[in-house]
């Protein structure tokens, strides 16, 4: 692709959400999680390298990452998060290029990073920064529907991101969604469309 997108937000932003209205537009999306989800599953690609790691201990009974516990090691040992990254950082890099070079075709492609300004190297690989925006407190209502959780946990995982302002101050683009999911395509619509420029440009040049 002529032109890279990172896009981010906080946790229940509605990065998710959003991303699928690019992907109905045609635009290739590259999701990390999904990456990081499928390297740590069943069979997946890290999971020989977590065993060697961190032992038994740490696989579910049908071989994927025990996320409940590697968060238990990570908080009793905290170098062992390090180590599970070490691990995970560079196969999540390799795949996230393998997928991006599969979308050589599209003009702009979207590379969906949960923790993208937390990384802080995003200006190294990425053209432009589009966040996924809304007030904590919608964001808190929505996790804690989403996943049935109380508020004081939400709290704690909104807590341990960056803040929004510094999240926005990051920002090329921001879709706002606080709003009526109904209204986001006409807010995308524009984006997508300064993306399709910002690229054609990029040809031209
Ligand atoms: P996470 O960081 O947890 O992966 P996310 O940023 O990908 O979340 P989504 O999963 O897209 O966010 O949205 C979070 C929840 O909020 C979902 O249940 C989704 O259906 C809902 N949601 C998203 N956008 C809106 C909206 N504009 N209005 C109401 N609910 C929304």
């Amino acid at each position: 692709p002529a032109l890279l997108v990172g896009l981010t937000g906080g946790i229940g932003s509605g990065k998710t959400t959003v991303a699928g209205h690019f992907g109905e537009l045609g635009v290739p999306l590259i999701d990390t999680d999904l990456i990081a989800h499928a390297l740590t599953g069943p069979k997946g690609a890290a999971m020989p390298a977590i065993l060697e790691a961190f032992g038994a201990g740490v696989i579910a009974e049908d071989g994927r990452l025990d996320r409940a516990a590697m968060r238990e090691l990570a908080f009793s040992d905290p170098s062992s998060r390090k180590r599970l990254e070490a691990i995970l950082h560079p196969m999540i890099r390799e795949e996230t290029w393998r997928q991006i070079a599969v979308a050589a075709d599209h003009p702009y492609a979207i590379v969906v990073v949960p923790l993208l300004v937390e990384s802080g190297a995003w200006q190294t690989w990425l053209d432009r920064v589009l966040v996924v925006d809304c007030p904590v407190e919608v964001q808190l209502e929505r996790v804690m529907k989403r996943n049935g959780l109380p508020r004081a946990q939400v709290e704690a995982i909104v807590a341990v991101q960056i803040p929004r302002e510094r999240r926005l101050a990051a920002a090329d683009e921001v879709v706002d969604n606080a709003g009526e999911p109904s209204t986001l395509p006409q807010r995308i619509g524009p984006i997508h469309q300064r993306f399709l420029e910002l690229a054609a440009l990029r040809c031209a040049a």
